[in-house]
């Protein structure tokens, strides 16, 4: 036989191990994820290099990845045909860390530690093959590459410094080409050897990777058989009592075990638009995020050039619950993945905006590494761009939702989401534009139904300049205020801002369409209609009356003015031009203690 060799791992390694077997212990189960990636890799670069090299592919197997487990004694295996690995190459990649990605991992882990330790790290980063030893105390790979005419078995175990490497001699063994990975479970994870708690990992942390994966499962069918009847049963319907044997079916269940495709290997995302219905897209929504109800709205996409990345997105038809704190809930809407692969529905934050915290959907990069992490994302500028684009291509969603014909479906989602894009109008002003079409307020002239700004603008009177509105804490008190009177005899509609977080988020807007937002309540309001010569008699007769009032008030107010505003009400409080108005301090009132 030939000689099993022992070889030493680079310090790096060593460390690595050490902190996987002896600090981290969370999230274990992202072992899976790394490994079968790796499979995927391997499987893309033997495609990718059959291109021009076709004598790669003399052996006759599927493209594909398997994992079969023995959950008696603890073992599990992941077996791809991918490009598997020389001697050399067992060596260079499974005893040195070569690749930055873990070695940024090391810094991370090491900083989080001294800011009191994280172990979540190696979720976000990944360490690759040594997650490994996150659930298995020996790890058996037998490789073949179709660049060598031997297989090899690299052999390593938790807490040891060295590993070994020798020639595969077993003829049970022995690979068409790829790698077979045996995992032999800590005692404390030998649960990841059931067959069905591995089906369930694969669905959730890969089931779009691009290759069929396929699990070891139990199966059973039903089989008629036919057995004989008791004789003495039979006797009794026998008329004339002869003893014929009859014959009887019973139907038993036959188990065996076989190899069950457990990944959906052409994801939608990569399906062309025009061939997916709205049920599929439905139906991807409801499984993927545990949905009942359809989707509002959905928006499939691609986009090529400087950054490439597919993606679907969905408007929710319910806002989630426990509405109160929106923005400080972890929402896991968005799932990130990199060449199919899930990374992570943990980067909603890197990907939207918070107000739009409230969209669904998946994302697909092919320029993002598999490894990524938060700070990785944050730093990116690939991510930057992408984040421009999807927040693009969810307004473009919301805004075909508002001019949907079925108008309930742009109430449901005002109901639900109006605050978010509210609260949009306050934190990002570069999307105003995008934002300000979708809103909707009541007005005095639409106090049932919120209307848009678009329809406010389109009933203006010809000589109408501003846009007005007045802040209340409801219709029925925004409607009886006496500002409205001057403007409601002008046939001026008035929006109604009733909802407390309006008045902010209209300020921010400025204007819309080249048109101010004026508040009704603060003074120096111009209805354009000022009559100097009439000013000037009433300042002249009523002049002494201000002064008397102005004397007798003091402090309380800040001045008393003769003015036009009003029709029928004789005086009316106003908020100073650049004060808050009424209803903001009313607001400010009940939100300070
Ligand atoms: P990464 O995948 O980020 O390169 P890993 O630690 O996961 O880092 O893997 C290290 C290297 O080991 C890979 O780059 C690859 O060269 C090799 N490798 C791991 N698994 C396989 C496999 N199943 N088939 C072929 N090579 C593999
Ligand atoms: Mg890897």
């Amino acid at each position: 036989t030939p000689p099993v060799e022992k070889y030493e791992y680079q310090a790096e390694v060593s460390r690595l191990m050490d902190l996987i077997v002896n600090s981290l212990y969370s999230n274990k189960e992202v072992f899976l994820r790394e490994l079968i990636s790796n499979a995927s890799d391997a499987l893309d670069k033997l495609r990718f290099l059959s291109v021009t090299d076709s004598g790669l592919l003399k052996e006759a197997v599927d493209f594909d990845i398997r994992i079969q487990t023995d959950k008696d004694n603890g073992i599990l295996s992941i077996t791809d045909t991918g490009i598997g690995m020389t001697r050399q190459e067992l060596v260079d990649c499974l005893g040195t860390i070569a690749q930055s990605g873990t070695a940024k991992f090391l810094k991370a882990l090491k900083d989080s530690k001294d800011a009191g330790g994280d172990n979540n790290l190696i979720g976000q980063f990944g360490v690759g093959f040594y997650s490994a030893f996150l659930v298995a105390d020996r790890v058996v790979v037998s490789t073949k590459s179709p660049k060598s005419d031997k297989q090899y078995v690299w052999e390593g175990e938790a807490n040891a410094s060295s590993y070994t490497i020798r020639e595969e001699t077993d003829p049970e063994k022995q690979l068409p080409r790829g790698t077979c990975l045996t995992l032999y479970l800590k005692r404390d994870d030998k649960g990841f050897a059931h067959p069905e708690r591995i089906q369930k990992l694969v669905k959730n942390y890969s089931q779009f990777v691009s290759f069929p994966i396929y699990t070891w499962q139990e199966k059973g069918f039903t089989k008629e058989v036919e057995v004989e009847e008791d004789p003495t049963e039979a006797s009794k319907d026998g008329q004339d009592g002869k003893t014929e044997k009859k014959k009887k079916t019973k139907t038993v269940v036959e188990k065996y075990w076989d190899w069950e495709l457990t990944n959906e290997t052409q994801p939608i995302w990569l399906r062309n638009p025009k061939e997916v219905s709205t049920e599929d897209y439905n139906e991807f929504y409801k499984k993927t995020f545990n949905e009942y109800l359809d989707p509002l709205a959905s928006s499939h996409f691609t986009t090529e050039g400087e950054v490439e990345f597919r993606s679907i997105l969905y408007v929710p038809a319910v806002s989630p619950v426990g509405k109160e704190d929106f923005f400080n809930s972890k929402t896991k809407n968005i799932r990130l993945y990199v060449k199919r692969v899930f990374i992570s529905d943990d980067f909603d934050g890197e990907l939207f905006p918070r107000y739009l915290s409230f969209v669904k959907g998946v994302v697909d990069s092919n320029d993002l590494p598999l490894n990524v992490s938060r700070e990785i994302l944050q730093e990116s500028r690939i991510v930057r761009i992408m984040r421009k684009r999807l927040v693009r291509k969810a307004f473009d969603m919301i805004l075909g939702l508002s001019m949907s014909e079925n108008k309930e479906d742009y109430d449901k989602f005002w109901d639900n989401f109006g605050k978010h894009l509210k609260l949009g109008c306050i934190e990002d002003s570069e999307n105003h534009k995008r934002i300000a079409p979708l809103l909707r307020f009541f007005s005095s002239q639409s106090e049932e139904y919120v209307i848009s700004l678009d329809e406010y603008v389109a009933n203006m009177k010809p000589e109408q300049k501003d846009i007005y509105y007045i802040a209340s804490d409801s219709v029925t008190s925004a409607k009886n205020t006496p500002f409205l009177e001057k403007l409601l005899e002008k046939g001026l509609e008035v929006l109604y801002l009733v909802d407390p977080i309006d008045e902010v988020a209209i300020q921010n807007l400025k204007s819309y369409q080249e048109k101010n937002f004026v508040d009704i309540s603060k003074e120096d309001l111009d209805l354009g209609d000022k009559n100097e010569e009439k000013e000037k008699e009433m300042k002249q007769e009523f002049g002494q009356t201000c002064d008397w009032i102005k004397k007798r008030l003091g402090d309380k107010v800040a001045g008393v003015r003769i003015s036009s505003r009003l029709s029928s009400s004789p005086c009316v409080l106003v908020a100073g031009k650049f004060g808050w108005s009424a209803n903001m301090e009313k607001l400010m009132k009940t939100q300070s203690v």
